[in-house]
């Protein structure tokens, strides 16, 4: 039987990498549905190749360029909404969306019943709250790589009162080991030199400053359920150990594999079924060694911030997630130091209002009032950088 796949934020890193998975099982997957935000030569490219059903721009403005360049049988949806709209499509849901714009392809796929292939974490950590309330319509996997592993690890387990810790892997990024005084100089093409994962710039300068290990400490918390106290972070410079549950019994799961996301975006797609494709497989004897090491929370502070965000639930984890995006395209943009985005992080945070996620309108009211204020922090490091 072949699934449908509506894939949303289609010309990302995830998103080509999804479409690698369905050229090479023509069989088990067929597009359905495609969606970007801006990539209008990538999209039509893809469409020509995939022949979806429906294919969504999110930017209105582009959406006659789009047009003149795919078949007239497709169905073009254009504008903010398009995205979502898409879902509508296909069976199976691909949310491989960049940041917060991910939440409304996010609700929709749940709300419709459909499987979610969940690799926008932005959209579970910003609006925890509102999703976990529409989670039970429909069935999310996650396609972040350590999630993945965790889930596939809780499948060893009946109940979760076995489940005694999380620990999440971390490769450490490109600055592992480095003092802060030596993180003081790094640049923009630094922090983008990640050692093992190829990701987007967005999520390498994240990795880079352990925020990403940080966002999804939050996603491991909303995902499954497991309080903060109960999830551990340990850097694994090699990403093979993609992450572990230790059980009450003390005997610890993890799951292994190169470094290859395929892996996990064909777990979601085929689960509870395994893809039968083995992407990431490892030559044990060649693997040589794996090395554990904790994580040095004082040059990375972004860590414990997010966990500080976490513990304080409600809108703190949106707050801190949309800061987040405003400080590390400050910094992609050289505005601010690789150093300052922690400190513009730790200011916002502490501005925060303390508002309920009751709804999407109050998760948007804070992302937006957190962009404000990350903003007007960015200018202020800034000009600081400027003068010094
Ligand atoms: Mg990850």
């Amino acid at each position: 039987m072949t699934t449908s796949v509506a894939l949303l934020g289609a010309t990302g890193s995830i998103g080509t990498q999804t479409l690698d998975i369905v050229a090479a099982k023509p069989d088990s997957y067929r597009i359905a549905a495609l969606g970007a935000a801006n990539s209008v030569d990538l999209l039509a490219e893809q469409t020509r190749r995939f022949r979806p059903d429906v294919v969504a721009i999110a930017n209105a403005d582009r959406a006659a360029e789009l047009a003149e360049q795919i078949p007239d049988s497709v169905e073009l949806l254009a504008g903010e909404d398009a995205m979502a709209d898409a879902v509508s499509a296909a069976d199976t849901v691909v949310n491989a969306v960049v940041g917060f714009a991910g939440l409304p392809v996010t609700l929709a796929a749940l709300e419709s019943g459909k499987r979610l292939g969940l690799a926008n974490k932005e959209s579970l950590i910003a609006a925890g709250p509102v999703v976990q309330r529409v989670r039970g319509q429909g069935t999310m996997i996650p396609v972040d790589s350590e999630h993945c592993a965790i889930h596939q690890c809780l499948r060893a387990v009946d109940s979760p009162e076995q489940v005694a810790e999380i620990v999440l892997t971390a490769s450490g990024g490109p600055f592992r080991g480095r003092s802060s005084a030596d993180l003081a100089q790094v640049g923009v093409a630094d922090a983008l030199a990640h050692p093992t994962w190829r990701m987007g710039p967005k999520i390498t300068v994240d990795s880079s400053t352990l925020m990403n290990k940080g966002l999804e400490v939050i996603e491991a918390h909303e995902l499954f359920g497991v309080d903060y106290d109960r999830i551990e972070v340990v850097v694994h410079p090699q990403s093979i150990v993609h992450s572990m549950v230790t059980f009450c019994d003390a005997a610890t799961l993890a799951q292994l594999s190169k470094p290859d996301m395929r892996l996990c975006i064909g777990y979601a797609l085929a689960y509870p079924d395994r893809l039968d494709h083995p992407y990431g497989a490892i030559d044990w004897a060649q693997l040589g060694r794996l090395d554990f090491e904790p994580p040095d929370r004082q040059a990375f502070g972004c860590l414990d911030l997010a966990y500080q965000a976490g513990r304080a639930g409600r809108t703190a984890p949106a707050w801190l997630n949309a800061a987040n995006e405003v400080a590390v395209q400050a910094f992609l943009d050289e505005r601010i130091r690789w150093a300052d985005i922690a400190s513009v992080l730790d200011a916002a945070l502490q501005q925060w209002p303390g508002a309920e996620a009751s709804d999407v309108a109050a998760v948007l009211a804070a992302d937006a009032e957190a962009r404000r204020v990350a903003e007007s922090l960015v200018s202020g490091a800034s000009g600081a950088a400027v003068d010094s």
